[in-house]
């Protein structure tokens, strides 16, 4: 007889986070199971919690006549699905952290919905629909059927699908969610959210109708759980959305597609730390389900599985209706600069970009990493113009103000040096803005767009500047990394990479993916229609096997070349690391601290790990908090783990504690 339960107790308090053992009553015994959500008593207070059941057992771990009793069921039917309460327990173990944050990143919060439903299918009714793509290309079709045949023989091997921009994943997936749902089973599909497009949205709508349920982050959390209940009732078999779309309560979950892997987007910045790969593996495998990834530019950690037979790779390697892939010409700055050109437009670019408007074509200028531009900096002493509260320059504005990017302090320029008093302070760099005035300036007939942070904060921002685009209502579009992922537009013949390189010396041992990622993605926008595209990109480092590749679209030696340097420099996914990240307000303690974590680990684990550090974290301090790192690296992932059950141990133990926070972050 199974009589008691383990439960965590409320999950809106984090510093409860151990498990506690009730016994469960007699007359409750039919209807407690994992995932209930249950009252019992706790703590000095009259007042009874609610408490999650994470297991039941026939063993009590303490004596008998001590352990209290569960008060009552909270309410009828409120449980978590218990695959999913197995599935927090395994992030927790995995990620290090609190199985109240494990619990809260896996479990909607209920909210009280207000009347307004989701009007989405109000807005796609009055849509005109492209119609489905009624046939398969050849290879798109090898790679369903082939689906559909292990799919039946209960072969779950993942599905790794390596098809050049515009290759017709989409239609892919499509044809396989169909299917599953013919077997009766769900489907979740995984967007990142910046690719999270009414133009995606309407493609499966087009397909599935209102068995479609869409999750993102403009939601507000009324509407999320309402979703959630809608797939739990079984009213819906299709959940389309960002990362957090993988937890919903699917009872018959048959397939999960992950689009656009290699997305940054699809790791968590928060406690858990999770990578959406990792979990939607995790998850299949309890559900018995199909995981099927697709990319353009897979991550070494997708095609080093696949290299190693653990995912079935395919390839798409034409583009779908037969379109070209864009030609590719690289421009070297330096030369333009010894040459006299001082702009940020090579006369090549110049001159494709006045083709391209003769011809009534549209054009995409794409500038890489926003951050980093624009700072104002002293010519006199050389110091830049920081953030008193975070340790990064202050970002120039065409309003006239700075302002933090980290934080949101604002301030107007100063007309005199803060450190030295020098009035010759000047802008460097150049961002999405100045390349809009120069532009207009350049072809003050073209109407431009620009699409950034700035322009998108607007709710709705983003869709309107998207769809005015697509619309034709402008003959230049230019931003940031938000225009180049995933989206369709058919005019589009000409994309220019203002400056590819800026992403190359960013501080993380990914910098060279992410660049050639960025490159090919930005080159697969062009000539996606009928007329065959050009993609210029302008660097100062040509020689570099990211920029190379991308040029070529020459995935395979990329990762060749990538590969040898990350096993040679032990990183993942060769090998594993953990950073371990200590942050507080008191800079000494926090030092100390990380001091006394670095001792400890080398005392005990010294001769099983490679330790960097503690270093400062790459912004050392943000809103007065300051922050250090120390990275362990070690190719047994199980071992990394023990180092931080060791350390939290050990951390829960000190006073001092209290005053400082710990992450983990695993890769
Ligand atoms: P990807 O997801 O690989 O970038 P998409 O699925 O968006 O590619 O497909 C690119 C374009 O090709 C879309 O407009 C799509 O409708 C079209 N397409 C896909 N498959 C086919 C096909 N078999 N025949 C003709 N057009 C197709
Ligand atoms: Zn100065
Ligand atoms: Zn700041």
């Amino acid at each position: 007889m199974l009589r008691y339960a383990s439960v965590i107790i409320d999950i809106s308090h984090e510093n409860v986070d151990r498990m506690f053992q009730y016994r469960i009553p007699e007359h409750l015994l039919p209807q407690i199971r994992v995932g209930s959500l249950v009252l019992v008593p706790f703590g000095a207070g009259k007042r009874p919690r609610k408490a999650w059941v994470v297991d039941i057992t026939d063993k009590a771990e303490y004596d008998e006549s001590k352990l209290k009793e569960i008060d009552s069921l909270v309410e009828k039917g409120v449980t978590a699905d218990e695959n999913l309460i197995r599935l927090a327990w395994w992030m927790k173990e995995r990620y290090g952290s609190t199985m109240n944050q494990a619990l809260k990143t896996v479990l909607p919060v209920k909210r009280q919905v207000r009347a307004r439903r989701t009007n989405l299918w109000e807005e796609l009714a009055g849509e005109e629909f492209l119609a489905g793509q009624v046939c398969l290309s050849e290879e798109q079709r090898r790679i369903v059927d082939s689906f559909c045949v292990d799919y039946e023989s209960a072969d779950r091997r993942p599905y790794l699908i390596h098809g050049v921009t515009g290759s017709g994943k989409t239609e892919v997936y499509m044809e396989m969610i169909d299917y599953v749902l013919r077997q009766g089973r769900q489907a979740i599909v995984l967007i990142p959210e910046i690719a999270l497009t009414w133009q995606t949205v309407r493609r499966f709508y087009a397909r599935f109708g209102e068995e479609i349920c869409v999750m993102h982050s403009r939601l507000s959390a009324g509407e999320r759980y309402e979703q959630f209940a809608r797939a739990r009732r079984g009213e819906t078999s299709i959940m389309i959305g960002a990362r957090s779309a993988l937890f919903t309560p699917f009872s018959r979950l048959g397939l999960i597609v992950m689009d656009e892997e290699h997305e940054g987007a699809y790791k968590s910045e928060t406690s858990p730390r999770y990578h959406a790969r990792e979990v939607a593996l995790e998850l299949a495998r309890m559900h018995g389900a199909m995981v099927v990834m697709g990319s353009a530019t897979p991550s070494l950690e997708a095609y080093s599985q696949a290299k190693a037979g653990i995912f079935r790779l395919f390839k798409l390697e034409r583009r779908a209706g037969g379109g070209q892939l864009a030609r590719t010409e690289v421009i070297d700055l330096r030369r333009e600069l010894a040459e006299g050109n001082k702009s940020i437009f090579s006369r090549r670019l110049q001159e494709l970009i006045t083709g391209c408007l003769l011809r009534g074509e549209q054009a995409m200028l794409f500038m890489n990493r926003r951050g980093y531009a624009n700072f104002v900096s002293c010519r006199g002493c050389g110091e830049a113009i920081r953030c008193p509260h975070c340790d990064v320059s202050l970002t120039l504005h065409d309003s006239g103000r700075l302002i933090c990017h980290y934080c949101g302090y604002t301030r107007p320029m100063p007309k005199i040096c803060p450190s030295c008093g020098s009035s010759y302070l000047a802008g460097f760099g150049i961002g999405t803005q100045q390349i809009e005035r120069l532009a207009g300036k350049m072809f003050p007939d073209a109407r431009i767009l620009r699409m950034d942070s700035d322009t998108t904060r607007r709710k709705g921002g983003h869709e309107a500047i998207l769809s005015s685009f697509a619309a034709g209502k402008a003959d230049i579009l230019i931003g940031t990394q938000m225009i180049v992922k995933g989206h369709d537009f058919p005019g589009v013949t000409l994309v220019g990479i203002l400056a590819a390189d800026v992403s190359l010396y960013a501080p993380d041992y990914r910098s060279a993916e992410h660049t050639f990622e960025l490159l090919v993605q930005a080159s697969g926008r062009a000539g996606r229609g009928k007329r065959p595209g050009t993609a210029l990109i302008q660097t100062y480092a040509p020689r570099h096997y990211s920029i190379r590749t991308a040029a070529a679209q020459d995935y395979e030696e990329f990762y060749r070349q990538e590969s040898a340097y990350r096993r040679l420099m032990h990183y993942p996914p060769f090998s594993h690391m953990m950073a371990l990240l200590v942050s507080g307000e008191d800079e000494e303690l926090t030092a100390h601290m990380i001091g006394e974590i670095a001792a400890a680990v080398e005392r005990r684990f010294g001769d099983r790990v490679t330790m960097i550090g503690p270093v400062p974290a790459p912004v050392y301090k943000i809103k007065d908090i300051y922050r250090k790192i120390l990275y362990l690296k070690q190719e047994n992932y199980d071992i990394l783990i023990r180092i931080q059950k060791y350390v939290q141990d050990r951390w829960d133990e000190t006073e001092d504690c209290r005053k400082l926070a710990i992450q983990y972050d695993f890769s």
